[in-house]
């Protein structure tokens, strides 16, 4: 049997020793034993956050944290800034439609990150704006957004910045406290390297205020409910016992690296990536990319879907597709939590493989020499 190599961004592979861990015996939540591993995983992730204000753990996907970082904070008829450059920063919009909120929104070019001017003019046309809503890696584009200066600009007014860092924490760049982050948000599935079913949110003082005057409908993603519990090391609901097992397990091997080292090395591998796939005559999709996913450009008259088919079917090699209007025309390959070196140099080798049955014309093996040197 063929090895498999999941290089989507999200779920990405989860490494043997944390599968194993969790593979052990389930024990009950509400009891010192489990309250000390959600502890340290919970302070672990703080340092991955970069942060010092509170950080809540809820059952659910990445989504559900991004919609309990509009309903704990803001109020019907409010507001805000979305930046909108991929259907994740669309999925920030939604949520705040679905709740009464106005929506602002900034859209721009996928595959392109904001200028933090435009979002200094919008807030400048726009006062009263309650928050600004935007994402570090807007995946389905694989492009990184300039966080820090746009926090920036926010951090000069009364507004609250959110960020939805689900698939840039731990592959990107992210300082939650120096960058003036109120709230952000994570899941699970991507750069932690644990199965999808765990959301992150952190909370700002600032953050703090605007709950108190919030009057958004919540139940289940009530941060007052969450502190209150987090008093006990505990959960108000719950907890997804396993998986915060394996929480705990992630985090240790990342921090035993050293956060930075870990975002060093998953650059590398989306360095090497990119190179190789220069080499091989593609090109990259992005003019700001991710060092947790690439988009690819596939040449032209080939069907990126079907080249996907080909890589998993026959090399087992999984991609992710291009989505909406990108769809057939852009493929993207994952760097972020458990994707490592080999993961790379198999990927790219497949994708020669698939690319010359595919017709296209190419040194074979110029893409591996390419990574090999970057790696
Ligand atoms: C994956 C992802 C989401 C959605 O997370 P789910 O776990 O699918 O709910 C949101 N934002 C970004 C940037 C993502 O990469």
């Amino acid at each position: 049997m063929n090895k498999k190599y999941l290089m989507t961004p999200g779920p990405t592979p989860v490494p043997e020793d944390i599968r194993l861990e969790m593979a052990k015996p389930i024990i009950h939540h509400r009891t010192k034993e489990y309250q000390a591993i959600f502890k340290e995983a919970t302070e672990g992730l703080k340092k991955i956050f970069k942060t010092s204000n509170d950080l809540f753990t809820f059952t659910s996907s990445g989504t559900g944290a991004m919609e309990a970082s509009i309903v704990n904070v803001l109020s019907a008829g409010d507001k805000i800034i979305v930046v909108r450059g991929g259907k994740f920063g669309e999925r920030f919009g939604d949520i705040a439609k679905a709740y009464g909120v106005e929506v602002v929104p900034i859209d721009v070019e996928w595959g392109t990150g904001p200028d933090p001017e435009i979002i200094r003019d919008a807030l400048k046309k726009n006062p009263g704006v309650k928050a600004v809503y935007t994402t570090l890696c807007e995946t389905s584009t694989a492009t990184v957004f300039n966080i820090k200066a746009i926090g920036e600009v926010v951090r000069a007014i009364d507004a609250l910045f959110v960020v939805d860092a689900i698939s840039g924490l731990g592959a990107d760049e992210f300082e939650n406290d120096k960058w003036a982050v109120d709230i952000a948000v994570c899941g699970s599935q991507k750069g932690l390297m644990i199965p999808p079913g765990l959301a992150f949110c952190s909370v700002s003082e600032k953050a703090w205020k605007a709950v108190e005057t919030s009057r958004l409908p919540k139940f289940y993603f009530n941060f007052k409910k969450y502190k209150k519990a987090w008093l006990d090391a505990d959960t108000p609901f719950t907890s997804a016992i396993t998986l915060v097992i394996g929480l705990k397990k992630a985090i240790e091997r990342i921090n035993a690296q050293g956060i930075d080292s870990v975002i060093a090395e998953h650059g590398s591998q989306a360095r090497a990536f990119r190179e190789a796939c220069k080499a091989i005559g593609l090109t990259v999709f992005s003019k700001s990319p991710s060092s947790g996913v690439t988009g690819v450009n596939t040449p032209a008259g080939m069907n990126a879907d079907d080249l996907i088919k080909l890589l998993k079917t026959e090399f087992g090699v999984t991609f992710a597709p291009g989505q909406e209007h990108l769809k057939g025309k852009i493929f993207r390959c994952a760097h972020m939590g458990g994707i490592d070196r080999e993961h790379t140099i198999e990927a790219i080798k497949a994708l020669e493989m698939a690319l010359s049955k595919s017709g296209h014309k190419f040194t074979i093996g110029a893409g591996v020499v390419a990574a090999e040197k970057i790696l």
